[in-house]
């Protein structure tokens, strides 16, 4: 098996009793790289990454990775590694111990693991607490001793469950740079799993949305966003305002709508009385009620908005180009 391994998901189904938590998925992540499983509480990511890791059996379908069938074969032995919480280091070992100890259960002699453990933590920035108990480490540098930890078997793939989710704002931000660098540094694929949309569109270089143990779309950040396919995808990704069009519905980026105080002879548009203003620093978004179409947000630049600022009960007309429409599926 090499770092350059595709992995592919088969009509990969998990069942508990009665739940089907992940209904025949297919995907194919390729050859390092960095891929975000995105979708609401209870969606069937984490199964699915469980499953991927061997942490969970599989209900039917395959797991394949490169050329291997690693579906039934056991954590170790599949080329993946888990990224577990912080909390899960050790409280009595210190960070080099954590680190050095997956290769201290495959057998290998204690300098040798230790020698292995440093690198690692070089590549995380932690070598100056390699001696250090993860009690005596804040928060950020304990997700570091984990990643590191993770890394050491050296996976072609390493998995991610929510690992930002425990971080306050400023950390979090900070480490999603650190997991895309590392990523792109060692080359292999990252699988995270999320359900920030924020994180999946900053991270990923492929995006799977799911829902209901199904993926709705896979895609692209740049794809997802800008050109949902469904409705929830749409209103999950958010920033789309729904509307239904000719017993369909279409989705249209907030930031595509114009809005004007007189309409354009003309041009396809809608009138629509402002609801309320909010001001958010580089933009303003407008809620809009437009009758049958529903309620509707522009956003606007600000240095848009302020050339003529629009106010609370005004009567405003609305339009986009026919290419900000995005066509959803039923
Ligand atoms: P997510 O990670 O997207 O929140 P999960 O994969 O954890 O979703 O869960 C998917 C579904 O499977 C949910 O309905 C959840 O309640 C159920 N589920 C998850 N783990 C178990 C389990 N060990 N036993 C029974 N049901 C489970
Ligand atoms: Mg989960």
């Amino acid at each position: 098996m090499t770092t350059e391994s595709e992995l592919e998901l088969v009509s990969l189904t998990k069942r508990y009793g009665e739940t089907l938590a992940v209904d025949a998925i297919d995907h194919k992540f390729p050859a390092g790289s960095y891929s975000c499983l995105l979708g609401p509480s209870g969606c069937g990511k984490s199964s699915t990454l469980r499953m991927i890791a061997g942490h969970e059996v599989v209900s039917s379908g395959d797991i394949v990775l490169g050329r291997a069938n690693i579906t039934d074969l056991p954590p170790a032995k599949r080329g993946t590694a888990m990224m577990f919480q912080s909390y899960a280091l050790f409280p009595h070992l210190s960070s080099a111990e954590n680190v050095a100890f997956s290769l201290k259960m495959r057998g290998q002699p204690k300098a040798a693991r230790l020698k292995r453990a440093m690198e690692l933590l070089e590549l995380v920035d932690m070598t100056q607490y390699a001696g250090r108990l993860p009690g005596q480490l804040s928060g950020g540098q304990q997700q570091r001793v984990a990643l590191a930890r993770a890394l050491i078997t050296s996976p072609a793939i390493l998995l991610l469950d929510e690992p930002l989710s425990a971080l306050d704002p400023f950390l979090r931000l900070r480490m999603r740079l650190e997991l895309k660098r590392l990523q792109r540094e060692l080359g292999i694929s990252f699988i995270h799993v999320t359900h920030s949309q924020d994180e999946a569109l900053a991270l990923a270089d492929g995006i799977i949305v799911m829902n209901g143990g199904r993926i709705e779309q896979a895609g692209t950040p740049q794809q997802v966003f800008d050109a949902p396919e469904t409705e929830f995808v749409a209103r999950f990704i958010g920033g789309h305002n729904v509307m239904k069009r000719d017993g369909g519905a279409i989705a249209v980026r907030a930031d595509r709508i114009a809005v004007t105080r007189q309409g354009a002879p003309g041009a396809a548009q809608l009138e629509a009385v402002v609801r309320d203003v909010e001001y958010l620093g580089t933009t303003v978004n407008l809620a809009l009620s437009a009758g049958g179409a529903g309620d509707i947000t522009a956003t606007l630049a600000d240095s848009i908005f302020f050339k003529a600022p629009i106010e609370i009960g005004e009567t405003v007309f609305l339009s986009w180009s026919p290419a900000d429409a995005h066509p959803l599926a039923a």
